[in-house]
């Protein structure tokens, strides 16, 4: 017992490893992995032996050590969460959940090869958009259609095809930040288009954009602000008369929806959101709009509009870089076909699901789980249901709040209430499935317009094992 540990006592990485208590790890994790993993465990043996002068570890804990460091390493940091923000499509959150038709449809076409670029009549090379085009066209009634990796390659490419080194005025009222270091004048430089900036912040008039006009300008843009609204002495061009100047003057008019949808979102008791349909109508030779936005699908830009445009688009090469794989194409289809029913999208589609939720249901769902929230959280902070209000987000009808309910959590520390808040915040997060809320007027709302399952979050609600602690 009082022998002192030398560094001739810690065993060799042959020995761990040709252990019997390591079989099982070798065969499983493989002999490289497990071998790289023992030397940098044994190498810490080492280092806290030269430090501290720390006894050595049997063999067996050694082994131990080594199984729990290839857990923890093969814990993927990616990972479900339960979205209790009350914003419904959370961009650092993966935005929209997929319905499961859309899910399946990814998974078949993941297990095997695909015709994705090959014609199965003619039995020759394909073309990837074509499995997909026709939906949209129906749902927008546009003439052609082609998808990219997300609405900013969109915009890109679009930009990119029908602008470079010529002039694109745009409205100053237009020029935003999307977010994330997408910025409209940044995306026009590396576009290679000169951006012309037209009107001010909050007017801009038809002569402003006809002033401008020039034999080096190559399209009209417009760029639909949807993550800010300005009120007040506001003017903008309607979209009919934009394309009809751009008409005029023989160049493509450009709109880029950001969001964009498919259907009335009125219909759901939502805020009027410009269609794809409508911009298409008005006089828009080119949309773009995002497919993880109100869409409710899986990432992606989609660019729609005039036949010629979209083959020149098509024909860029840095399409070929902007493409979308086969899963997202796959997911998308199935998206779209549920569009074809309207009046069921409440129930087929997640997005749209949570959107429409009434107050009654998000009420009712809080009574639910409210049992459990008291009880994980005993008597260190108190619990109740509260009026609040949800956004949709992803920059989308940034002025509407949706009324909902939230569990509200306030802190029964005298000092330091906020610290507190913070730390079962923190809590709620190290949960096997992490439950995010958000911290707001000293208190951590969970709202629950987005919640999934009850069954679940109550669940994972059992393991805070907050109660006595915190
Ligand atoms: C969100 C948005 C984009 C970018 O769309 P992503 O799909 O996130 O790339 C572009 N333009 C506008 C106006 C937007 O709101």
């Amino acid at each position: 017992m009082t022998k002192r540990s030398s560094f001739a006592d810690i065993p060799s990485v042959d020995k761990v490893i040709s252990d019997d208590a390591c079989r099982t790890l070798v065969s499983r994790y493989g002999h490289q992995f497990v071998t790289a993993t023992a030397r940098v465990i044994l190498d810490d043996i080492r280092a806290n032996l030269r430090d501290s002068g720390n006894d050595i570890a049997s063999i067996s804990v050694i082994i131990e050590r080594i199984a729990q460091k290839i857990s923890d390493e093969s814990q993927f940091s990616l990972k479900p969460v339960i979205n209790l923000t009350g914003t419904v499509l959370h961009t650092n959150l993966g935005r929209a959940a997929l319905p499961e038709s859309a899910i399946s449809a990814m998974v078949t076409i993941a297990r095997s090869a695909s015709n994705l670029e090959f014609d199965l009549v003619r039995g020759k090379r394909g073309d990837r958009d074509e499995h997909i085009e026709k939906v949209i066209t129906e749902m927008t009634g546009a003439e052609a259609a082609t998808v990219v990796n997300n609405n900013a390659a969109a915009v890109l490419l679009t930009l990119n095809t029908l602008a470079m080194a010529k002039e694109v005025p745009v409205s100053r009222g237009e020029l935003v930040e999307i977010g994330g270091s997408f910025r409209i004048p940044e995306i026009m430089t590396r576009s290679g288009c000169k951006l012309i900036e037209v009107g001010a912040t909050n007017r801009t008039h038809l002569k402003d954009y006809a002033q401008v006009i020039n034999k080096n300008t190559a399209l009209l843009m417009k760029v639909h602000t949807s993550n800010y609204e300005i009120q007040g002495f506001t003017h903008s061009v309607a979209d009919k008369e934009i394309a009809l100047l751009a008409k005029r003057a023989g160049i493509p008019f450009v709109t880029d929806l950001g969001s964009g949808t498919l259907v009335d979102l009125t219909q759901f008791g939502l805020p009027h959101e410009p269609t794809a349909r409508e911009a298409i109508e008005s006089g828009a030779d080119i949309v773009t709009f995002s497919g993880d936005k109100l869409l409710g699908g899986p990432q992606a830009g989609i660019i729609i509009g005039k036949r010629s445009l979209i083959d020149a688009i098509k024909a860029n090469p840095l399409k070929r870089a902007l493409r979308v794989d086969k899963l997202t194409i796959a997911a998308l289809f199935e998206v779209l076909k549920l569009y074809r029913n309207p009046e069921r999208l409440t129930d087929s589609l997640p997005t749209l699901k949570y959107l429409a939720r009434s107050v009654e249901e998000i009420n009712q769902l809080a009574q639910a789980v409210l049992p459990a929230f008291v009880e994980a959280l005993g008597e260190k902070a108190s619990v109740e249901i509260r009026d609040t209000f949800s956004q949709i987000g992803s920059g989308s009808l940034p002025l509407d709040l949706l009324p909902s309910k939230s569990i509200s959590i306030s802190s029964k520390a005298k000092r330091q209430s906020d610290q507190h808040l913070q730390e079962i915040a923190g809590m709620f997060r190290a949960l096997p499935i992490p439950v995010i809320g958000r911290l707001n007027d000293g208190k951590l709302l969970f709202d629950l317009r987005t919640l999934v399952s009850s069954k679940d979050l109550i669940s994972q609600l059992g393991q805070l094992g907050l109660t006595g602690k915190a």
